[in-house]
């Protein structure tokens, strides 16, 4: 951000005006100075006295106006803001006035252009109160204040460039009526930017009170001059403007860090209001951003249902809405996957009949904001967010409806539509989880689950029936002779085998029982709510179903199976005594024969 003001260029409506009263001032300020400077005494005054305390003050000045000159230069080149360039033209223009109006009486080298000394004061003294003007409209905003003031300032400004380039051309000289014409056009600039700074101190613009100083002190210390010059007061105030250039260039040198500290302070301010906005946002955007990644690092248990409902009660919490709904549209259907705010019934007739209209919502993939009228309720508007989409069939989206019924602004959709990306990204994150989770569960071959998924299911399943005191049986069930048949007929036989004997067992059991492949050609089923009577039945189709199986492979050759069964009567809930004790009802069967089912035994009786 820019520290200073810089002007702004004359827009092209201006420019006429401003050349047009440039000229009007001129010859305005020509009958007012015209009586004063009959006998242009003022400005080639032929007799000054100077005592060497004025001679002092007088060097002095100069000392001040060039060590201002040179440190605004300094600052310049360092900070490249144009108002200090404009103070130090103006200091140094002011320095050049005052050397070549008065060096020669000062005692010091003169400044005098061959052929020119007649047009340099007036030259300096144009460019000098010039660039004051120009650094003064380069740091209060008069244009924003005062239009008046701003197009004076701006003819003065004008008018002065143009005195200064008639000086450059030779147009004028000390004695000519024009070149006290010019002059007086400086005292009108001293006055008239005296008064506009007074107003501008009055509309509230303290600062411009170190301008109002500096163009104060100066036309006094003119008016002084002239006095003195023309006989009405004392001689020694004839070189009043001398020290009044010198306290107007100070005045003005302290409008400089004043305004720099006000635009600090409003920078200091919108920076700090920036920085709240900012802050808000962030925060927002870090609770989320926590939120999720809290939720993808327990994904376990984040199904569709649980994220739906999360993201409905985080919207109904960060934003003014009474309605706020998750609907799912899926092949020209639309369900309502999650509600708050609002009856069901009442809000299923809202959504119904406008598949299309929230269908092509959904597949923009942009927010909305729809007019929607139903029940007894008038028409209100509702925005709909897109969550998630699937498929080219299958669409989320969230529907919000404000407090006072009317659209959520930019800020707020943009508020949901951040929400409902991280939802998405929830969504797809817990859908993948799934997937994964499922493989790893999954034993390639048969499809069935493996050892740790059946460890972890089992053990889930044992407590709950524990809880519900309902009992539960578990078989054992191993492949008879499965290596000779294997070295015989090859491994993609005994493949073979167990695929088929995994489609035996899923045909024998219902989608609630639980079925495993421990290892090998072995097997186990828990099955819950079963007697070990009822479980026996279940073993005896499960073996004579492998035992129906023709595999061509094998002449006259059957596969059998034997399967041990145990049961929570007598082992309790214990997934480790009820594996532990099938495998040893398996065993006896194994050492009765083969291909039969037995139960498992009392513990005490087995260990006698
Ligand atoms: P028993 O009647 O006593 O159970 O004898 P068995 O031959 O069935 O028992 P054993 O444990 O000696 O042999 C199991 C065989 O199962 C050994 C191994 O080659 C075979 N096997 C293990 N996993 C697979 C598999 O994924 N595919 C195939 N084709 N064979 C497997
Ligand atoms: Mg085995
Ligand atoms: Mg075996």
């Amino acid at each position: 951000m820019c520290i200073t003001r810089t002007n702004t260029v004359l827009s092209h409506k201006l420019r006429m005006p401003t050349a047009l009263l440039s000229v009007i001032a001129c010859l305005l300020s020509a009958p007012a100075l015209a009586l004063d400077y009959s006998g242009g005494t003022l400005l080639a005054d032929p007799s000054p006295v100077m005592t060497p305390f004025t001679e002092q003050v007088l060097t002095l000045s100069l000392g001040m106006l060039l060590a201002l000159m040179i440190f605004n230069i300094c600052i310049f080149i360092r900070a490249r803001k144009s108002s200090y360039l404009f103070f130090a033209i103006y200091t140094g223009a002011t320095l050049l006035y005052l050397v070549s109006h008065d060096a020669s009486r000062l005692d010091l080298p003169a400044f005098i252009l061959e052929g020119w000394a007649n047009q340099q004061p007036l030259f300096f003294a144009a460019i000098a109160a010039a660039f004051a003007i120009r650094f003064m409209l380069s740091l209060v905003p008069v244009k924003e204040e005062s239009h008046l003031i701003y197009v004076a300032c701006r003819t003065l400004y004008s008018t002065l460039l143009l005195i200064a380039g008639s000086c450059l051309l030779n147009l004028t000289s000390l004695d000519q009526p024009l070149t006290i014409l010019f002059h007086g056009v400086l005292a009108i600039t001293f006055i008239a930017l005296s008064t506009s700074s007074l107003i501008l101190v009055r509309k509230a613009h303290s600062n411009t009170s170190f301008f109002f100083m500096g163009w104060l002190v100066i036309s006094l210390g003119s008016l002084a001059s002239l006095l003195a010059i023309e006989g009405y007061t004392n001689d020694v105030l004839r070189w009043a403007y001398f020290p009044a250039l010198v306290v107007q260039a100070i005045a003005f040198s302290l409008a400089l860090p004043a305004y720099t500290t006000t635009l600090y302070r409003t920078y200091q301010q919108n920076y700090a209001l920036m920085e709240n906005s900012l802050q808000r946002h962030y925060r927002h955007r870090r609770i989320y951003n926590d939120a999720v990644k809290h939720y993808l690092d327990n994904l376990n248990g984040m199904d569709e249902e649980a994220i739906g409902s999360r993201l409905l009660a985080t919207l109904n919490s960060l934003l003014p809405i009474n309605t706020c709904a998750l609907l799912h549209i899926r092949n020209n259907q639309i369900s309502v996957i999650g509600l708050s705010g609002q009856q069901k019934v009442v809000f299923e007739q809202l959504v119904d009949g406008r598949l299309t209209l929230l269908g092509n919502i959904a597949r923009s993939a942009e927010e909305a904001t729809l007019q929607m009228q139903y029940g007894h309720h008038q028409a209100a508007s509702f925005s709909i967010i897109p969550v998630l989409w699937e498929s080219s069939h299958t669409w989320t989206v969230v529907l919000l409806r404000q407090h006072d019924k009317t659209p959520l602004d930019k800020d707020q959709l943009q508020l949901a539509s951040d929400i409902a990306s991280h939802t998405r990204t929830l969504f797809q994150a817990s859908k993948r989880y799934d997937e994964l989770r499922r493989e790893a569960d999954l034993d390639d071959l048969t499809g069935m689950c493996n050892r740790r998924a059946f460890q972890r299911d089992a053990t889930a399943m044992l407590k709950r029936l524990q809880q519900e005191t309902k009992p539960a049986t578990l078989l054992y069930m191993d492949i008879d002779h499965f290596k000779p048949l294997n070295d015989t007929y090859g491994h993609a036989f005994g493949d073979k085998v167990l695929q088929m004997f995994a489609d035996v067992c899923r045909d024998n059991l219902r989608s609630r029982d639980l079925l495993a492949r421990m290892g090998g050609e072995e097997f186990v089923a828990l099955i819950p709510h079963a007697t070990p009577a009822r479980t026996e039945q279940i073993a005896e189709r499960i073996r004579t179903g492998l035992l129906a199986l023709k595999f061509e492979e094998l002449e006259s050759e059957k596969v059998t199976l034997s399967i041990g069964l145990s049961s929570t009567e007598h082992c309790g809930y214990n997934l480790d005594r009820l594996l532990d004790s099938a495998d040893r009802a398996l065993y006896r069967a194994k050492s009765d024969g083969r291909n039969r089912v037995r139960h498992s035994e009392p513990e005490t009786q087995s260990l006698i």
